[in-house]
């Protein structure tokens, strides 16, 4: 094997890989058959492979009429991957095979406005004794989640973290470069977002999906034909902010008014949740505030119990993130849309009024062709989608031809890495 290869040889390799690892093809001859390759030329691109450490010996064999042939499988334990993803408040490390199996995982309060280097220098702390307590010794890369849009370019934030002073990360720090120094193997560093949206495609074995958080604030992201869609300034997916209404009393956070996260955002619910409260219009939030503060889990049980002001509030959000969703989807047309985020949303009322506003809004060869998912709980999807990115990422032809020779990823460590997704 040698990285003197022709590029054409990488893309072949890489080619076979992604077809073994996605169950699109698995045996030599239906691998001659996906991708018309000779039969000597897939036999040697796999040797190749082998002598990787990446496959799997398997006896299992499966017959297509003629002599059965033997299946062939990606061993998800030749190397680990490591995953951080670093939210506003707190980080979640995980370890996780090749397969993207999250092996362990750990989670810990953190605000991001202890700074930027401190906060990539305690997630580096956390996925080191993580690999460490796992016994993991081969760990092939990482990807870091961001709770903002990622140039892939130069790898700088868009937007600033956090959204709000104090402790804004300087705009030029460059979190990539830092954590590679810190782990010492190639890192690949994307908006949590984007890596939400990727692992939901990837469980949900979609090509074209929209994945939407409503936390505190909202943000999308889109996997399009398989890859990540990131837009010409990285930035597609930012609805938060667009109009929905001409309403002068739904002042936002950026300081105009009648944005969809006016009507959405978990900051937006509970300032009505605890205004119905204060006048009274919910008793049933009225009395909850004569104890202790209101929270967006109390507006969800009050409107699950069918307090009347409680159900506006959800059903208004509902129809909101609907009718926004509709015209991102007549743009679009996902095979599915993943919501994931604050717990209002699992509420049955939001999700129908959600659903309403989208059949009302599409025709109905589009609105029906719509699969609508909750997310996975505790950020499943993101950390999925950080495995899913380092591991295609390391098996593409531009990486493979740099590491393979020396039969390690770390040879990768301190490049200028792009992402494969
Ligand atoms: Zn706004």
């Amino acid at each position: 094997m040698s990285s003197a290869y022709p590029r054409e040889v990488w893309k072949q390799i890489e080619t076979l890989l992604t077809l073994v690892r996605s169950g699109r093809a698995q045996t030599r001859p239906e691998l001659v058959d996906e991708t018309g390759l000779g039969r000597n030329v897939v036999a040697e691109r796999l040797s190749t492979i082998a002598a990787l450490g990446l496959l799997r010996p398997e006896d299992e064999a499966r017959s297509r009429g003629g002599r059965a042939a033997r299946v062939l499988r990606l061993d998800p334990t030749a190397g680990h991957v490591l995953v951080g993803l670093i939210g506003i408040q707190r980080l979640h490390a995980a370890v996780c095979d090749l397969d993207g199996t999250v092996l362990a995982r750990r989670d810990v309060d953190w605000h991001v406005s202890q700074g930027a280097q401190e906060t990539c220098t305690e997630m580096a702390r956390l996925l080191r004794a993580l690999a460490a307590d796992e016994g993991v010794r081969d760990v092939w890369g990482a990807t870091v989640g961001l709770p903002s849009s990622v140039d892939p370019g130069s790898g700088l934030l868009v937007d600033p973290v956090p959204s709000t002073s104090p402790g804004r990360w300087p705009a030029d720090f460059a979190v990539q470069d830092f954590c590679a120094g810190l782990l010492d193997v190639p890192v690949w560093v994307e908006s949590a977002a984007n890596l939400g949206a990727l692992g939901a495609a990837r469980s949900l074995q979609v090509q074209d999906l929209l994945w939407v958080r409503v936390g505190s604030g909202v943000t999308a992201a889109l996997v399009s034909g398989g890859r990540l869609h990131r837009g010409g300034n990285s930035m597609a997916g930012a609805l938060a902010h667009v109009a929905l209404s001409s309403d002068q009393d739904r002042i936002c956070l950026c300081g105009r008014s009648g944005c969809l996260e006016a009507y959405v955002g978990g900051w937006a619910l509970l300032d009505e949740a605890q205004r119905a409260a204060a006048v009274g219009s919910s008793r049933h939030l009225a009395a909850v505030a004569a104890r202790r503060p209101v929270t967006l889990e109390d507006l969800a049980a009050a409107s699950a119990a069918g307090d009347p002001a409680s159900v506006q509030i959800v059903v208004r959000a509902g129809n909101a993130l609907g009718r926004m969703l509709s015209y991102a989807a007549a743009l679009f047309d996902p095979s599915a849309i993943v919501i994931t985020g604050n717990p209002v949303i699992d509420d049955q009322r939001f999700e129908a009024a959600l659903q309403r506003a989208l059949q009302t809004n599409l025709l109905p060869a589009l609105a029906d062709g719509i699969t609508l998912r909750a997310g996975a709980p505790g950020g499943a999807d993101a950390l999925a989608g950080g495995a899913e990115l380092a591991v295609r990422s390391l098996l593409s032809a531009p990486h493979l031809a740099v590491w393979a020779e020396s039969g390690a990823p770390r040879a990768l460590a301190g490049a200028r890495l792009s992402a494969a997704v």
